[in-house]
């Protein structure tokens, strides 16, 4: 099987910039003849709900945009991602935040990763801080032991990237965001990956862990985000930018589908599959598109 996806975060309704890398996830695998895979990523059970999961589908939907078979839904995959953990080598991790951030200002540690610390700690060391986690009633993280520090991947529109890998955490009370992408995505038979270019920095980590568990990777194409007047990633506080915000304003679907499509090179579509018909992927603007 080959198929692309999307995997939206149930954490409040999926704005412009969503609907938009949505519809362009579903238009990259339809357009390849590709089944076409939701998946709700809620893993963070402190951020996630299935009510912000339904309105999302709903939404998606009411766009015309379908998918094959039922949505995955992460917070029921724990078996898959234990058993990939279990493949993998691994150490437990006890720093804080605070630990992390204060370390990572060593001449030798990349911003954003971690700069080591707990990774050779002797069994004598390991077996105090359980104990001391133990008493407060905490549990460690459990981070991979990379033996690369960096990995490439290609990307559809940046080509070749090289980003760093580092010991990412695989769990941390909850499963992380690394580690259930890859094994979904995997078990789903994805192989065109499409999503905002926020992440592309996380698919040298993605793909690296997919090569250790075995799994082929799949193609990415990371798309341009959708920002505000000021450059900065759209988010819910600038302004009537959700599906239901917009209708409340008094626009139809169709003037969403139409301003969608026009953000993507397809000026005048005023359905999903007027602009299936049209699309073409050279024809995606290349720059972040300005929400005015
Ligand atoms: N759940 C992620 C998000 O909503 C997307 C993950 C992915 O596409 O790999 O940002």
């Amino acid at each position: 099987m080959s198929a692309g996806r999307y995997a939206p975060s149930p954490s409040g309704d999926l704005h412009f910039g969503n609907l938009r890398t949505a519809l362009l996830a579903w238009l990259f695998a339809r357009k390849t003849s590709r089944e076409f895979i939701m998946r709700i990523e809620d893993v963070d059970s402190q951020r996630s709900s299935a009510e912000s999961a339904a309105r999302q589908l709903d939404d998606l939907a009411s766009l015309g945009l379908d998918w094959d078979g039922q949505p995955v839904v992460q917070s029921s995959r724990h078996e898959a991602y234990q058993a990939a953990l279990s493949q993998l080598e691994t150490y437990e991790c006890f720093c804080s935040r605070r630990d992390i951030l204060e370390a990572s200002g060593a001449a030798h540690v990349l911003p954003g990763c971690y700069p080591g610390t707990c990774r050779e700690l002797t069994a004598q060391e390991r077996e105090l801080r359980r104990q001391q986690f133990a008493e407060q009633g905490r549990v460690p993280a459990v981070r991979l032991r990379s033996d690369v520090e960096e990995f490439e991947v290609v990307d559809y529109y940046n080509g070749r990237y090289v980003g760093p890998v580092d010991d990412f955490v695989l769990r941390r009370g909850d499963w992380a965001y690394n580690l259930a992408v890859v094994v979904d995505d995997a078990a789903g038979g994805i192989d065109q990956v499409v999503r905002g270019d926020d992440l592309l920095s996380s698919a040298p980590r993605q793909a690296y862990l997919a090569s250790l568990l075995g799994y082929a990777v799949p193609e990415y194409v990371h798309v341009p985000l959708v920002v505000n007047a000021e450059g900065k990633r759209l988010a819910k506080r600038d302004g009537a930018v959700t599906l239901r915000q917009m209708l409340e304003q008094g626009l139809t679907v169709g003037d969403v589908v139409e301003q969608l499509a026009g953000s993507i090179g397809v000026p005048g579509a005023r359905t999903a599959a007027e602009i299936l018909e049209r699309f073409d992927p050279q024809l995606l603007p290349r720059d972040a598109y300005v929400w005015t």
